[in-house]
């Protein structure tokens, strides 16, 4: 079978990592022969340098035609003081709502080996396998008005938190499914004892739940639920909450993983159109050094592969082969500190190399 991929690679280390990416679906198509036609567009601060535009018509229609898309990250200090409708991020924001990606899956779990990497007690973040299902299209990043203005000579600003019911049900439907292949559980995070939009979102999310009986619902407020996260994770399978609480909670998970270079993520519609992208942004503090985790970026291809082109089994071989890498000890420098289960420290080009190396050999020799 032969699939259209649109690459995106951005900005700061996005190229750099998305590089790693593509060398490990080349690897699977030399192994498997399945045909990935590649085309590659600009998003982000270099669409805005040469373009004039963060999401270029070119860029929006390539990922409208292909079958699934991979970005890198977005954004950096060149272009932080632009208008809003003008920074990098509007690109996000304008391909999960141009396309209708309203639910971001992100995967929280812990890798033996990088037990030691996390800044978190290893007896907090043994076995830890959650999945944050976010609501990626409503809610505050979308809502009108989104505005400054000035009243009596004093700004005021506004933002709107606005959810329908559809929206709602939509998603926790995702939610609800994925659970059900899972271990059946479903925490629903929100901030029903002040906010109107979450108790309408538990209103609904408790109706939808009638449809899977075979699920145990329960329900936290946000702040509770960001301790939690860090104080007995392994309680969590699936949480499914609003796009705000969603981006800032899977920030604060990624720390159980030990890097947030570790964290894929998936963004999908009705359809199996999808848009993956590691979690992290661009990262310019590390740009252009060849020392950033490819990790999330080649994870996030191995979620391409099962969501949007249904080839599990190639998804699975990515995976373990992350594991097995990890589980020798090559680490790049974010999972290297203070590690004692590292035993050498690798750049983001050989990082991919070896991950290249176990899918075409099945083994990695020194
Ligand atoms: P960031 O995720 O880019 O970086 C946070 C920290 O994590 C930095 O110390 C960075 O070096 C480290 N880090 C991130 N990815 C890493 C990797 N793969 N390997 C090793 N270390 C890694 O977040 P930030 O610094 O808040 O934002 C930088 C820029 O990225 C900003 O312009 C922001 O708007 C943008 N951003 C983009 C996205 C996206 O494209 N999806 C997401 C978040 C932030």
């Amino acid at each position: 079978m032969s699939y259209k991929i649109a690459v995106l690679p951005g900005d700061g280390i996005g190229p750099e990592v998305v590089n790693q990416g593509i060398k490990v679906l080349k690897s699977i198509e030399r192994v498997f022969g399945d045909k990935f036609e590649i085309e590659y567009a600009l998003v982000g601060g270099i669409a805005i340098d040469e373009k004039g535009n963060p999401l270029p018509d070119e860029t929006f229609r390539l990922c409208k035609e292909s079958d699934a898309i991979l970005l890198g990250a977005v954004g950096g200090p060149k272009w932080d003081n632009l208008p809003s409708q003008l920074r990098p991020e509007q690109a996000l924001l304008g391909l999960r709502g141009g396309l209708s990606l309203y639910a971001n899956i992100r995967p929280i779990k812990t890798y033996n080996s990088l037990i030691f990497s996390s800044p978190l007690k290893p007896e907090i973040i043994k076995d830890v396998d959650f999945i944050i299902i976010r609501e990626l299209t409503g809610g505050l990043y979308f809502g009108k008005p989104k505005e400054r203005y000035k009243k009596n000579g004093e700004y005021f600003a506004v933002d709107s938190m606005i959810y329908s019911e559809k929206e709602i049900e939509r998603i926790a439907r995702v939610a609800f499914s994925i659970a059900q292949k899972r271990r059946k559980k479903v925490t629903s995070v929100d901030k029903a004892n002040i906010l109107e939009t979450s108790r309408l979102w538990r209103e609904v999310v408790e109706k939808i739940s009638k449809e899977y009986p075979d699920i145990l619902l329960e329900h936290m407020y946000v702040d509770n639920c960001s301790m939690q996260i860090v104080r007995n994770p392994r309680q969590f399978d699936v949480i499914l909450t609003e796009n705000t609480f969603g981006d800032i909670l899977s920030d604060e998970a990624a720390v159980i993983t030990g890097s947030i270079g570790m964290l894929p993520s998936a963004s999908l519609g009705e359809g199996t159109k999808g848009l993956y992208e590691p979690i992290h942004g661009s990262a310019p503090d590390i740009a252009g050094k060849n020392v950033a985790n490819p990790l999330g970026t080649i994870l996030s291809c191995a979620f391409l592969l099962r969501y949007s082109l249904n080839l599990e089994e190639k998804a699975k071989l990515i995976e373990e082969a992350v594991e097995k890498v990890l589980d020798l000890g090559y680490f790049t420098q974010d999972l290297y500190v203070n590690n004692p289960n590292a035993k050498r420290l690798v750049s983001t080009e050989e990082m991919g190399d070896l991950i290249v190396k176990y899918i075409e050999r099945g083994e990695i020799n020194d």
